[in-house]
């Protein structure tokens, strides 16, 4: 008996209908193969909410396009037979189909990138793997970028995309309003009486309900709240959080971007990534409707740029940086780091109030905004000493927007200057002061912000000390250090040794399992660093 015409796979994060692997398409003798699997939703221990909103936004995608004619051969996590695993579907898929050829496009992982340049070495028939075009740039693009350079900059990067994308330009081609960044008026604290909008939450149908039903039966042990669950699942809806945003939270964006306050989850963020990441909506279209807002006068200048910072800039830096360095970019480890990751990470109970809120949240929304996992939980397993893998482990599990390409080269580049400044040009460094003039969360810690050493002591005042005196002879050359180094060495020995004998103590009780215990009262208060990110 004859097979089908060509087996065209989409991923879970591939759920955009002019996918490059969907184009071309014959209705009549072609197949979409679709799998929910174990492999893939259990090797790091995703946050229900995140395996929900996948598996509900698979169906729904996989129901939009059957109904438009074409066959989807769509296989349930429970179906009979699931072999667990991507390379398992796909062959039970060539077994039942026998296609004369497949068609793929490009994965966000390196693991799946391996698992796919095996499929065209064993499967015996023609394999091809796409460009994965919703990106502004592509891999080979970034090496090119990259090629020569002594140092990769975001800033460099960021104005060659502005300029081959053509976005916030003059007409001259040069940047709106005279400046490429407007990062330096990005950075005000959240005034009392201002109320950022409310998340726009959607009630669960019927296909989202079974699917909570099912992760709740088969990962209900894993970190996170499977419910209330009101994220987006389809493209339509994922368009109404990004309309919401741009009418209620877009002209804010700018100023407020650095902010954190208590009980305040998103305050003026998009949140979209979850959506940009699985496919729902496509970031070309998201950076043009924004310059557009900024044109028709209903953005200010700073907010627009911002924003599209984030995503013309950051989010296509990251992921050049990740296909440029991988798999030995997932090993780095600069700073030496080797803690295991404090428990409290699991538990939420740091008894650090800006932790616990940051943590608490992550728990419950599978969301925080990214001052959030910078500054606080990102900040913490810095200064911490904690190893970089395992802090990418816990940043893979329990976001709802984590893949691989994306969340590796934010925590080993970004947040744990485990490249070496490959990245960013240092580390994002910063004592409780920092957290203290960006948020309200020191108000009712019950740790002293004030204090280094002594009975309530904030933890991250001596472990920024620690840290920077620790890794004085990897750091102190850096020019951006510079300050902060000549602070160390005019500070009292004694002083410095107060800190590191507090800091000595926070990692033995941490690696008894304890919570963290104010010692003793000791030494006066000390002096502060403050490293605010730029
Ligand atoms: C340690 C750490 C881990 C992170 N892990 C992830 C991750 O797994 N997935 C992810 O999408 N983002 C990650 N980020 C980046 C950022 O925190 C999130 O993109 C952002 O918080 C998503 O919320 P939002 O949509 O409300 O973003 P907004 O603040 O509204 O920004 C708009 C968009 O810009 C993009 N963006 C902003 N900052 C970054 C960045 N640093 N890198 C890449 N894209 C960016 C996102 O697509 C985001 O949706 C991480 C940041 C840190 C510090």
């Amino acid at each position: 008996m004859a097979g089908i015409g060509t087996l065209r796979l989409v991923l879970g994060d591939q759920l955009t209908p002019s996918l490059a692997s969907l184009r071309g398409l014959d209705r009549d003798c072609d197949v979409v193969l679709m799998a929910e699997v174990m492999q893939e939703a259990g090797y790091v221990p995703h946050h229900p909410k995140k395996i929900a909103l996948l598996f509900s936004a698979m169906r729904h995608f996989a129901g939009e396009l059957a109904g438009t004619g074409v066959h989807v051969d769509y296989v349930r996590l429970d179906a009979d037979g699931n072999s667990g695993s991507l390379d398992g579907e796909l062959r039970r898929a060539i077994d039942r189909h026998r296609p004369r050829r497949i068609e793929l496009t490009f994965p966000g992982e390196w693991r799946v990138l391996e698992m796919m340049r095996a499929w065209q070495a064993e499967l015996g028939l023609p394999v091809e793997i796409r460009e994965d075009d919703r990106f502004f740039c592509t891999p080979a693009r970034f090496r090119a970028h990259a090629d020569g350079r002594r140092q990769l900059r975001l800033e460099f990067f960021y104005r060659e995309m502005r300029r081959t994308h053509g976005v916030l330009l003059t007409p001259d081609g040069e940047p709106e309003g005279g400046q490429w960044n407007y990062d330096a008026d990005n950075r005000k604290a959240l005034p009392q009486g201002l109320s950022p909008p409310p998340r726009l939450r959607f009630l669960p149908d019927h296909i989202t309900r079974d699917v909570l039903a099912l992760v709740r039966r088969r990962f209900s042990h894993h970190f996170g709240d499977l419910e209330p669950f009101g994220f987006a699942v389809t493209a339509a809806q994922a368009d109404a959080v990004f309309q919401h945003f741009l009418r209620h939270g877009l002209a804010r964006f700018g100023d407020y971007q650095d902010a954190m306050a208590e009980g305040e989850e998103t305050l003026f963020h998009a949140v979209i990534s979850p959506y940009l990441n699985c496919g729902l909506l496509d970031a070309k279209a998201v950076v043009r409707a924004v310059e557009a807002e900024y044109r028709a006068g209903r953005a200010p200048l700073n907010a627009a740029e911002g924003f599209i910072r984030q995503i013309l800039g950051w989010r296509e830096y990251v992921r050049g940086i990740y296909w440029l360095k991988m798999p030995d970019y997932a090993r780095s480890n600069h700073l030496d780091s080797h803690r295991p990751l404090p428990d409290f990470y699991w538990t939420g109970r740091s008894g650090m109030g800006c932790l616990d809120a940051v943590i608490g949240q992550t728990r419950r929304e599978a969301y925080a905004h990214h001052i959030q996992r910078l500054m606080v939980t990102g900040n913490f397993a810095l200064i911490y000493g904690a190893d970089p893998a395992a802090v990418a482990h816990w940043y893979l599990a329990v976001y709802a927007d984590a893949y691989e390409w994306v969340e590796l080269p934010n925590v080993h580049g970004m947040v744990m200057h485990a490249d070496g400044g490959l990245l960013g040009s240092k580390p994002y460094a910063a004592s409780g002061k920092y957290i203290d003039r960006m948020s309200d969360h020191c108000r009712h810690c019950r740790f002293d912000v004030t204090r280094s050493t002594g009975d309530g002591a904030c933890p991250f005042n001596f472990l920024y000390w620690d840290f920077i005196a620790r890794n004085r002879g990897r750091l102190a050359g850096n020019p951006r250090m510079a300050m902060v180094y000549k602070t160390l060495e005019r500070m009292d020995g004694e002083k410095l040794a107060a800190m590191r004998a507090e800091a000595a103590r926070f990692f033995t009780a941490q690696a008894a399992g304890a919570e963290p215990v104010p010692p003793p009262s000791g030494p006066p208060q000390l002096s502060l660093g403050l490293e605010p990110p730029s």
